[in-house]
């Protein structure tokens, strides 16, 4: 099931997510519901609080390359437990930031701890578009946009063109 998204700005993106405790079936679904609304988006990640659950979730598919498989990722309580020095930048958008686009630098490589659907604790390690797309996931719950690493003038420029835009979409 298609989830909508929440566009910025909305407190809900600015919270800390709680850790999820109990990896119930329900849980699991929003996981499937979160990749259908990421691919029909299309994006490449969304975090559970674009979707106003404040819980540590998130799903992934950089997959790009057309006719390459698919490769989607549910990852529970997701962390980063080493970085690169290496640094790389990327133009980063968001699908709560909808057509807004700026380039943001964070370490080029990182390793990723966290759960799996089934229950399994992973670590891989992550590089290219892979870990600049986890770590702007992750960022989310933590209340992160990628707006945050801007400069305040263009992130607040950005700001103000979503509240008109959601004013738009709001008179329909
Ligand atoms: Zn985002």
């Amino acid at each position: 099931m298609k989830r909508t998204i929440l566009l910025h700005p909305d407190p809900r993106l600015k919270k800390v997510c709680a850790p999820v405790t109990d990896l119930t079936d329900e849980l699991r679904l929003l996981g499937d519901d979160m990749l259908t609304t990421m691919y029909e988006a299309p994006g490449v990640g969304l975090a559970a609080p674009q979707v106003g659950v404040l819980s540590r979730l998130i799903v992934l598919d950089c997959v790009k390359e057309e006719g390459e498989a698919p490769r989607p990722m549910i990852m529970f309580n997701p962390e980063v437990i080493a970085s690169s020095d290496d640094l790389n930048t990327y133009e980063e958008g968001c699908l709560s930031i909808p057509e807004q686009f700026a380039d943001v630098t964070r370490p080029a490589e990182v390793d990723v701890r966290w759960i799996d659907r089934n229950g399994k604790e992973v670590t891989d390690t992550f590089t290219k578009l892979w870990a600049t797309c986890v770590q702007h996931e992750i960022d989310h719950l933590d209340g992160k946009l990628f707006i945050d690493y801007l400069k305040p003038l263009r992130r607040q420029m950005i700001t103000r063109k979503m509240v008109k835009l959601k004013r738009e979409l709001a008179r329909g």
